[in-house]
């Protein structure tokens, strides 16, 4: 017999190790996809979905489940906490969450984080979820498209998660129906940024059984080149009572890295600025002045001579001009682009790039938006301390816009 519910994951064609992680139980489904550099990705899915696990029961009615859901994610978030007091090397760990608690005839969803929720219901698949990343401000915004987004150098910025940086981060959480027939699927952006939105329906429609589904639907993140990890649930709604079902994926499915802490407030710790891998475009490499060889050629003819110098000081000149025309592009090229950044106390767009070249800046102010950093949340603080580069002053202002709009 086929269980109304399954989950599968895999690591992808690119990445080391998976930091996704699924459950699909009884009552409850989630996926969790986690980030942060060395173990960070893995312990945060796992400690996440590993705490949700005692919410995989009956419960009496959804305004309990609901409140039990939200104060569990809260919890786990200040436990990330806790992890990277324990361990500072974790420090920028997080992870998204979707969970979905069915209760009855209807489901509690809480969301957080760019892993979406969709729903198959008599023929037609509906997301439910809304990512909370910036490509999406800007779609909800109207400047740009959902096709646009797919390419935007931007899609991977997330505006909220759970982790070491937001005591209080905002859930999404809302309660729906559900009615028999409902296929209900939960993924990381693993699949959703290989398999588009507009191209998932075959795959949901024709899968006999959620195990088929789930199967299916990694399968075709793989056969698109999988560049990240990816994980999916689905959940079937039939007749009757739920089967027993427990089943683990991903990175929850294995030991942690870290020992589990308990969950409990404690202040949150010092944030490494994380290191800025982008490389500078400017090129100055590969070229050498030629030997001055100008010792007098006395004996030479001077016609001759004369000739020789010309050509010497011409290749000079050239050489020189072409490092000099090289830094030139090179500062207007940056001069061109812009970044989100902060000075003591407020939101400000840079113009230039934020890195120095031989102790020189390459920006300076554009517009201080007089936007107070302590208005927003801590994650958002620290991802603008980093600086967030753009291609143009419209798209830095989009952001900023974003930010001011409260848009969620
Ligand atoms: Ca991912």
């Amino acid at each position: 017999m086929s269980k109304h519910s399954a989950a599968a994951s895999n690591v992808g064609k690119v990445r080391s190790s998976n930091q996704d992680a699924g459950y699909a139980g009884t009552y409850l489904s989630v996926v969790a996809d986690g980030m942060g550099g060395h173990a960070g990705g893995d312990v945060a899915s796992h400690l996440v979905i590993r705490h949700l696990l005692q919410l995989d029961k009956e419960f009496a009615n959804v305004t309990e489940a609901q409140q039990e859901l939200l104060s569990a994610m809260l919890q786990a978030n200040e436990m990330l906490s806790d992890v990277v007091y324990e361990h500072p090397e974790l420090a920028g760990l997080g992870t998204t969450v979707s969970a979905m608690l069915r209760v009855g005839r209807q489901v509690v969803i809480a969301h957080i984080g760019d892993s979406r929720i969709y729903l198959l219901r008599e023929g037609n698949l509906s997301q439910v979820t809304v990512d909370h990343t910036f490509v999406q401000r800007l779609i909800d915004s109207g400047r740009i498209t959902e096709e646009e987004a797919h390419d935007h150098p931007r899609r991977s910025v997330l505006m909220r998660v759970l982790g070491d940086v937001d005591a209080s981060p905002e859930i999404d959480t809302v309660v729906l129906d559900v009615a028999e027939g409902d296929r209900w699927m939960l993924c990381s952006d693993g699949l959703t940024g290989v398999v588009y939105s507009d191209r998932l329906k075959p795959f949901l429609v024709e899968a006999e059984t959620a195990d088929d589904a789930a199967d299916t639907l990694v399968q075709a993140s793989l056969t698109g080149g999988a560049p990240d990890n990816v994980t999916v649930v689905v959940v079937d709604i039939t007749d009757g009572d739920p089967e027993n079902i427990a089943e683990l994926v991903g990175s929850a499915a294995g030991p942690m890295a870290v020992k589990a802490p308990e969950a409990k407030l404690i202040p949150t710790p010092n944030l490494k600025p994380r290191p800025k891998p982008k490389k500078l475009p400017i090129s100055t490499g590969g070229m050498s002045v030629p030997p001055t060889a100008l010792t007098a050629q006395l004996d030479a003819v001077k016609a001759k001579r004369i000739r020789r110098r010309a050509v010497l000081i011409g290749s000079m000149i050239v050489v020189v001009g072409a490092i000099v025309i090289s830094a030139i592009l090179g500062y207007r090229w940056s001069q061109t682009q812009f970044y989100v950044g902060g000075d003591k106390d407020s939101v400000v767009i840079y113009q230039g790039i934020s890195q120095n070249v031989l102790g020189f800046g390459l920006s300076h102010v554009y517009v201080d938006t007089d936007i107070p950093l302590d208005t927003l949340t801590a994650y958002q603080q620290q991802q603008i301390k980093n600086g967030i580069p753009f291609g143009s002053y419209q798209e830095a202002q989009s952001l900023v816009d974003s930010l001011t709009s409260g848009a969620k």
